[in-house]
């Protein structure tokens, strides 16, 4: 089994949907590729350059700060999917402690609500912060 990583900036074609501004988006990007017994099972190279290109789709226009709505939509997706894993094992687990001193299990759904919305802020959040971060825009002449 071998691991080898693809490290370094990946420059992608950048077009704002809303205003039209042309960039070159530099993204730090990173990959894994997971070859076993001589078949390549992920590419690294690959990885970064999918990757890449989903921080670009994802980082602020440079100049009107739209944001792909397409891209903003998978990230909610996906912190949607994790908020729901993480309210169902909350709201059941505060239904067992709270089954004798709240018998209609009224406590479990606002809890779990709460889980989800709180679960699904910070991961949009975080995924944001690290576009942010690997994402920088260089202007292109036209
Ligand atoms: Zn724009």
């Amino acid at each position: 089994m071998d691991i080898d990583a693809a490290l370094g900036e990946q420059y992608v074609d950048y077009r704002c949907s809303r205003c039209g501004m042309v960039a070159q988006a530099a993204v730090a990007g990173y990959g894994t590729g997971l070859v076993v017994n001589g078949v390549s099972l992920s590419n690294a190279q690959l990885e970064a350059e999918v990757g890449a290109a989903r921080a670009a789709r994802l980082a602020p226009c440079p100049r009107c700060g739209h944001r792909g709505r397409p891209a903003l939509l998978g990230v909610l997706l996906v912190g949607a999917t994790v908020g729901v894993v993480a309210a169902m094992a909350i709201g059941f687990t505060v239904a067992e402690l709270f089954h004798r001193s709240d018998p209609e299990g009224r406590l479990a759904p606002v809890v779990g609500t709460a889980t989800f919305v709180a679960v699904v802020a910070t991961m949009t959040a975080l995924k944001l912060r690290s576009v942010r971060r690997r994402v920088r825009f260089h202007r292109v002449m036209l």
